[in-house]
């Protein structure tokens, strides 16, 4: 029997459905299991916790599939717990049948597939695994994908830095059908995308900013709009359509600019309306300050900051600098989206930040709406760890 027992007192957090089972709470292991095979996990006392994926080199040593229940994890199971994302994700009105949408079909750990990132782009879907339990079942969740929602292709995006940790390697093709490459084309709330699914960020695109980026299309009307971090121009396409007077899209990235050009005249809005700046936003930021311009609408929509434990001090800074900044420069009644995608921000913390640096930016600003994660990006009540995504709306005097 491949089996592990975790030391006294350890079992707390699996009786509360937590998936993760650190290195440092397993007392045994038995049976050699492999890297990413499935093995029972006991309590010290001897009592069946459930059953968990075993990763041999991360610090992350299990992670369990399922809690209490010896059913075999095998394709049935897998293919339960797809039947039960695609039916939930359709109950919050997100249809794998939709051939032109886009949304996350498996959010990981939330969805029952650990470390598993299943995101639909029209008729593709891109994959990234991050767990050894996931890569172990790859084959069954890649032919049960296909399967079950009878797309054009799947393709792997499992190029991330994070397999490493797991002992895996990185990995980057076509595991079912076609996919072109050629950036295929999603409609997000009727606007038209195109999503680089080979080489885009993460799995092509940031489909968790999907409510945030509507929102500011109803709050951009007549208002000089500023979109840092833009990507492939997003938050600034919607702030267009909006009615926004101006837009400066800025992103480090040139060809993720390019493509947020290319999207204004796909979607037929102004494009004398919109300047694109390949610039770093730390350095663009002071030279709109020091050159005393203004803006109406400021989205500040930075990558994650805070990588590990150790960079919470440095990514706290981070976040404060562009924060101040962006809100030296809001005009009068101006509004600043900012958001925090480091799961390690807590919302308290990021809400402390966003207070020093109205206070140290001398101006009084109101919070006057929260964003969060969509509902295709749910969110386990038993893993706090999967609430990543954070963002305040604010209004300045
Ligand atoms: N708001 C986007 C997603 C932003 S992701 C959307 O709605 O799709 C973060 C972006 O920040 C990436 O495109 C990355 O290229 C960019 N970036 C990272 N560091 C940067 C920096 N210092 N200055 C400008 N852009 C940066």
């Amino acid at each position: 029997m491949k089996a592990i027992t975790l030391h006294a007192g350890k079992e707390k957090s699996a009786l509360r459905y937590h998936p993760w089972i650190f290195s440092g709470a397993i007392e045994k292991v038995m049976g050699e299991p492999e890297c990413g095979e499935t093995v029972d996990v006991y309590a010290y006392s001897g009592e069946f916790l459930g059953l968990a994926a075993f990763s041999p080199t991360s610090q992350i040593r299990g992670r369990f599939w399922s809690f209490k229940d010896k059913a075999p994890i095998n394709r049935a199971f897998f293919s339960n717990v797809l039947d039960k994302a695609i039916a939930n994700r359709k109950s919050r009105g997100f249809d794998v049948a939709d051939k032109a949408s886009a949304f996350r079909l498996i959010n990981a750990e939330n969805d029952g597939i650990p470390g598993c990132i299943i995101d639909k782009y029209a008729d593709l879907y891109s994959i990234e695994i991050l767990s050894a339990g996931a890569e172990f079942f790859r084959k069954d969740i890649f032919e049960l994908l296909a399967e079950k929602t009878g797309c054009r292709g799947i393709l792997e995006r499992s190029d991330s830095d994070i397999r490493l940790k797991e002992g895996l390697e990185k990995r980057k093709g076509i595991v079912f059908g076609e996919v072109p490459t050629e950036p295929v084309e999603i409609l997000e709330n009727g606007m038209r995308f195109k999503i680089d699914v080979w080489n885009g960020h993460k799995t092509g695109y940031y489909l968790d900013q999907r409510d945030a980026r509507k929102r500011i299309e109803e709050l951009a009307e007549n208002r000089r709009v500023l979109n840092c971090f833009c990507y492939t121009g997003g938050f600034g396409l919607f702030a267009l359509r909006g009615g926004a007077s101006s837009v400066i899209q800025v992103d480090v990235s040139s060809d993720a600019l390019k493509i947020a050009e290319d999207l204004v005249t796909l979607n037929n809005l102004d494009a004398s309306k919109v300047i694109h700046t390949e610039a770093d936003v730390f350095v663009y930021l002071r030279k709109c300050r020091d050159r005393a311009e203004q803006f109406d609408f400021i989205v500040l929509d930075p990558p994650k900051f805070i990588e590990s434990k150790d960079h919470l001090n440095k990514g706290a800074r981070g976040y404060k600098d562009i924060n101040l900044l962006a809100m030296k420069l809001l005009a009068p009644g101006g509004m600043l989206a900012t958001f925090s995608c480091s799961g390690l921000m807590e919302i308290g913390l990021f809400q402390k930040i966003i207070a020093d640096a109205a206070s140290d930016a001398h101006r009084s600003v109101q919070i006057i709406e929260r964003f969060g994660q969509p509902a295709d990006h749910p969110l386990n009540t038993a893993f706090p760890e999967g609430q990543y995504l954070k963002g305040l709306l604010l209004q300045a005097e």
